[in-house]
Formats: structure tokens, C-alpha cells, sequence
């Protein structure tokens, strides 16, 4: 499946856990094999880490904050130019793939 989600992308969460619904992010990974993203801090969990030995260096304990993947059904990408989150519709235009916005159609990639 092709994703409509890019890296770098605002999105905004539909649905989902209460707390991030919502709130809005970039984008900074996408994984198409399970259609996941990564937001920037939506989805926070944390990690209980116990001492390790890593490459020589000690790393210390504790706990670490990261953001854990969400489906891509629960987010939409918001669109710069009405500022909503909104459908995507692809269209192929000069052999490329772009992404237009349903609600305004403007074109979301530059
Ligand atoms: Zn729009």
C-alpha cells in the first residue's frame, strides 16, 4: 500500500488515546510495512532503562521518553494553506504523484 503520509508532514490526530487527540506534529518516520508513523510528541511513552554496556561507554539508567508509533488511521494530515486536517486525493500530473487537499485543493507538496 502507498503511503499518503510523508515524512516531514504535519498531521493532527483523529483517534486514538484522549490525550493526543487533537494535537498536532511533524512526521519524522514513517513505517509503510505496518502503515505507522512516528509524530513528534504524540504518543509518549516511556522506557525503563537499565544499565547497559554500549561500545565501551556506560549508559546510565533511567527512564527515556520516546514516541511510539501510531497508525495511520488515526491521524490526518493537516494541510498548510485552510490550516485543517483533511483527505488527501492523489493525482499524477507531469509522470508525478502529487497530493491535493479535498477541502481547498490545494496541492500539499511543494
Ligand atoms: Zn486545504
Amino acid at each position: 500500500m502507498k503511503m499518503k503520509i510523508h515524512k516531514g508532514d504535519q498531521v493532527e490526530v483523529i483517534s486514538g488515546r484522549l490525550d493526543d487527540k487533537g494535537k498536532r506534529g511533524e512526521v519524522i518516520k514513517v513505517l509503510p510495512e505496518v502503515e505507522r508513523v512516528v509524530v513528534q510528541g504524540i504518543n509518549m511513552r516511556t522506557k525503563h532503562q537499565r544499565q547497559v554496556q554500549s561500545q565501551g561507554r556506560t549508559v546510565n539508567p533511567g527512564k527515556v521518553r520516546f514516541e511510539a508509533p501510531v497508525s495511520v488511521s488515526n491521524v490526518m494530515i493537516v494541510c498548510k494553506k485552510c490550516n485543517k486536517p483533511t483527505r488527501i486525493q492523489l493525482i499524477r500530473e507531469d509522470d508525478k504523484t502529487k497530493r491535493i487537499c479535498k477541502e481547498c485543493t490545494a496541492i500539499i507538496d511543494e
